[in-house]
């Protein structure tokens, strides 16, 4: 079975996550979505949503979403969330199955800034969707790295259990969590970039005012 895992922060998840994620689990032909929700370092310079808020945004998603879940994982570790542990422990969890980690191009540019970075692929592949405005060009490191990891087909990512890169063409959207909060402080429209649940919800529990 093959599992697709994104992370992030999601405060709040909206479709600029959840559009390219669905699209790649299309293209893998991957059998399970998991939105997982990373734990939040206690210095914020926003009015962010608590932990078991995001947690409850993401799993109202994902009721509407085919074959897809929200994984409490991270947020149930006393700890900073690690994607390379994170990771281990998962492959640990379902040992039969390929885990594929999907990523923003933003968050794929400062790989080299994660904890271990060099053993984020010792339990799963990685799938970079694209962003508009990220930048293309990584530095001398990762493209290093890239040129020994790197697949040219998603195809190519069943051919091994974990330890590459694909770097898909995914739809682009102009979407981001800071937006949608910016949005929600000025009055602007934000609804729709949200599933029509987590809009409710955050309008519910007046998140981000
Ligand atoms: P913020 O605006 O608060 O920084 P964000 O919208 O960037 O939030 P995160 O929760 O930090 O969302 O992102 C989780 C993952 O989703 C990251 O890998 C990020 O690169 C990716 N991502 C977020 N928005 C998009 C988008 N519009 N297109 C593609 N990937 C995205």
């Amino acid at each position: 079975m093959m599992r697709a895992i994104l992370g992030g922060t999601f405060d709040p998840i909206h479709w600029g996550h959840l559009r390219p994620a669905l699209d790649v689990v299309q293209q893998l032909g991957a059998d399970m979505l998991h939105l997982m929700p990373s734990a939040q370092p206690p210095h914020r310079d926003y009015p962010g949503a608590t932990a078991e808020q995001r947690f409850a945004m993401a799993s109202l998603a994902a009721q509407e979403l085919p074959h897809c879940e929200a994984e409490a994982w991270e947020l149930n570790q006393p700890r900073k969330s690690y994607t390379a542990l994170t990771l281990q422990q998962l492959a640990q969890r379902w040992p039969n199955d390929t885990l594929v980690f999907l990523l923003g191009e933003d968050a794929f540019a400062g790989l080299p800034q994660w904890f271990q970075w060099q053993h984020l692929l010792d339990h799963a592949h990685f799938v970079v969707m694209q962003r508009p405005h990220a930048k293309r060009h990584y530095c001398e490191q990762l493209q290093q790295w890239l040129h020994g990891v790197e697949v040219q087909s998603i195809a190519a990512l069943h051919d091994h259990h974990h330890g590459r890169v694909y770097l898909a063409q995914t739809p682009a959207h102009h979407i981001s969590a800071t937006a949608i909060r910016n949005a929600i402080q000025t009055g602007s429209p934000w609804q729709h970039w949200l599933p029509d649940s987590v809009a409710d919800y955050i309008t519910q529990h007046q998140l981000y005012r």
